[in-house]
């Protein structure tokens, strides 16, 4: 089963693709980790992309493209979690492609309703664990000792250069000019469900997990 996870900044994407993993054994392509990997690996790509990811803009199509096909070779046990991937329609389209190609093809595309307003607090309370990606929340999600993984046990706690009201006023613009007419794009294609991103996480992931039971 493969699915995506679109909503905006902030929505739970992470969150709810991290619960998804360790509950059906799913393997989890996030273009954002990916990217940010790229970014401290000192590349020339790195250094192309941090720029314009601190700036809160989206970085071509051609380079988030080619990061995903080079993933969809590998083994990948009980399907894709795409988070944060596709954001364009080109993208899209791509995506489209490249799984015909493998012989696969999209299951569902889940959207996450979210008010603007708690997006703000949600991505400059954010946090996450340096070794195993584990996401947190200084108010929502602490971990349960403070400055300790609560998956992994390590000790060294990353926030993103981008996560400041500024940037993400920045990426919620592209959001919306680039991002949400894949909500119309997939409903036409029959594969969207929408849940309530703003309820509890438990929820959240229980509403998700009622979709892919039934599709
Ligand atoms: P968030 O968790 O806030 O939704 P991500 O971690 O998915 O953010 O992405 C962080 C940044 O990485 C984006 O603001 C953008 O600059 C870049 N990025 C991630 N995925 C894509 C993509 N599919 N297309 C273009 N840029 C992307
Ligand atoms: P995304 O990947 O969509 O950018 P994240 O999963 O990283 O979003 O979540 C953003 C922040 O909001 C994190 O600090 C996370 O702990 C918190 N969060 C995630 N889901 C919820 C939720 N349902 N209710 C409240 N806070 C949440
Ligand atoms: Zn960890």
């Amino acid at each position: 089963m493969n699915i995506i996870l679109l909503g905006p900044p902030g929505a739970g994407k992470g969150t709810q693709a991290k619960l998804l993993v360790d509950e059906r054994g799913m393997t989890q392509l996030s273009t954002g980790d990916m990217l940010r990997e790229a970014k401290s690996s000192g590349t020339e790509m790195g250094h192309r992309v941090a720029e314009v990811m601190n700036r809160g803009e989206l970085v071509t199509d051609e380079i988030v493209i080619g990061l995903i096909e080079e993933k969809l070779d590998a083994p990948h046990g009980n399907g894709f979690i795409f988070d944060g991937f596709p954001r364009t329609l080109a993208q899209a389209d791509a995506l489209g492609a490249l799984l015909a190609r493998h012989g696969q093809h999209l299951d569902a595309v889940i959207e996450m309703q979210v008010d603007d307003a708690a997006l703000v607090e949600r991505v400059t309370g954010r946090y996450t664990c340096a070794n195993c990606g584990a996401v947190y929340h200084d108010r929502i999600k602490p971990a349960a000792t403070a400055g300790v993984c609560d998956a992994c046990g390590a000790t060294q706690m990353v926030r993103r250069a981008d996560d400041t009201e500024d940037a993400l006023k920045q990426r919620l613009m592209e959001y919306y000019k680039k991002t949400s007419p894949l909500i119309g794009y997939y409903y036409a294609k029959g594969a969207l469900y929408s849940v309530d991103g703003l309820a509890e996480i438990g929820i959240v992931s229980a509403a998700i997990r009622k979709v892919l039971d039934k599709t």
